[in-house]
């Protein structure tokens, strides 16, 4: 029920097209590892970015070095709730012996645009720029008001970014009601001429835990049935064997669905293994939202060989589907032996929205106008983005970047991995959806 204007939109500009590339080769020649670099440079170069086109925004520093930039782009129709776009400035590090090219160069080799950052999330920092800059010069308006944060500190939880701003400036979002940023709209490989385009409106949540065993000190020779690192040793192999029961939530199973309605196969409930058995790839892509999860990933205990410790400790990366945080933790519970406690190291919460609205149907539209063998569906995200944060402010968040693939390229694995690239008509073609739904939401 858009109270805005019907007017055609204003389709990206060849010249917004090509300066996305250049926009976000520049974005990655700023080294913004996390946790060993800042932000600061790389939020001054937004701000002037901006400035070119006569935006204004604001750089907020959270702790000295780690900036973030808010700018706030007037809408038609300044009555309806604004709409965040949120994308962040820092990357994960990377270990230039791995990679073909050195990392931080922002070189474009066979089509790509090589980089730490390409894909996570440089590249939408850029289609945000270049869409920005492209309604300035043309004096298109969004069909509402647009807060743009381009911001710090999300790879590592966002302490610094999404939460600190939250937190101390919620001012800045005030009159916001949607959100979009990382963790879906980019699209997955259905066959050779089709592609699923996941939008992400769920995430898992976080329950990182640290469990502590407290058994009897003593001898190492000495019989010992109190023995702390055998009781946390038998704990978690109890989690890490655990086979967690599928939980089908509605995003899940709405993209199955459509998968399966796509391949002409059937998708039965009840035979979820069967019908996953007919899925193939994408039975694969989402075998992580099937289920909550929970892996020991550290143990610590001891300092000699013939000393028992009368303590050890050990951390679980659990993750819980919406909807299934206390199914989890009565998991955990069950599992873990009576001289086991357990606490949180970070627990954040799983998160999920409706698929419809005017919003959701402007994403769709989008998509499908620059990709008519594109099919847009709901998405479950496995982990966590900053869009947890702003869930705090009563907002509803969705994963979209505009992200079209080569069918050959594993985009999995290019996150924080070795060798991150983009292709470059994936960039233009975000800026083209990117063009169209800012006009359209
Ligand atoms: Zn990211």
């Amino acid at each position: 029920m858009s109270t805005a204007p019907e007017t055609a939109p204003v389709p990206a500009s060849e010249e917004a097209q090509d300066e996305v590339i250049a926009l976000c080769a520049e974005l990655i020649r700023f080294d913004t590892s996390n946790p060993t670099s800042d932000e600061r440079a790389s939020a001054e170069w937004v701000v002037a970015r901006l400035a070119e086109a006569g935006i204004d925004s604001e750089l907020i520093e959270s702790a000295p070095g780690r900036a973030s930039v808010i700018a706030r782009i007037a809408g038609r129709d300044a009555g309806r709730g604004a709409l965040l776009v949120h994308g962040h400035l820092d990357v994960v590090p990377a270990d230039a012996s791995e990679w073909q090219v050195p990392p931080f160069s922002g070189e474009i080799r066979d089509g790509y645009l090589w980089g730490r950052g390409a894909i996570d999330m440089k590249d939408t920092v850029a289609v945000m720029l270049a869409a920005a800059r492209h309604f300035a010069r043309t004096g298109t308006k969004p069909s509402r008001d647009l807060v743009l944060a381009f911001l710090a500190d999300e790879e590592a939880g966002g302490k610094f970014g999404a939460h600190w701003l939250v937190e101390h400036r919620p001012e800045l979002f005030a009159g916001v009601t949607e959100a979009i940023g990382e963790g879906g709209g980019f699209s997955f490989a259905i066959d050779d001429t089709r592609r699923l385009y996941p939008i992400e409106n769920a995430q898992r949540g976080m329950a990182w835990m640290e469990l502590t065993a407290t058994g009897r000190a003593g001898h190492g020779s000495s019989p010992n049935d109190e023995n702390a690192v055998t009781d946390l040793a038998e704990s978690l192999t109890r989690i890490g064997r655990e086979t967690f029961p599928i939980r089908l939530i509605e995003p899940v199973r709405a993209l199955l669905e459509e998968a399966a309605r796509l391949y002409g196969v059937e998708f039965d409930e009840d035979d979820i293994d069967g019908s996953l058995a007919r899925l193939g790839p994408v039975a694969d892509f989402m075998q992580v939202v099937l289920r909550n999860s929970a892996n020991p990933t550290m143990f610590a205990a001891g300092y000699q060989t013939n000393v028992i410790p009368g303590k050890a400790t050990a951390r679980v990366d659990g993750r819980f589907l919406p909807g299934h945080e206390q199914e989890l933790i009565d998991t955990i519970d069950r599992l873990l032996l009576p001289s086991v406690g357990r606490e949180w190291v970070n627990h954040d919460i799983a998160m999920e929205t409706t698929f419809d609205g005017p919003l959701v149907d402007a994403m769709c539209a989008a998509v499908r106008a620059e990709d008519p063998d594109g099919h847009p569906v709901p998405y479950c995200n496995p982990g966590g983005t900053d869009a947890k944060a702003f869930t705090h402010l009563g907002i509803r968040c969705f994963g979209f970047k505009g992200l079209k693939l080569p069918h050959d390229l594993d985009y999995g694995r290019l996150f924080h991995g070795v060798d991150e690239r983009v292709p470059l008509e994936g960039l233009r073609f975000g800026v083209r959806v990117m063009t169209r739904l800012w006009q359209s939401c």
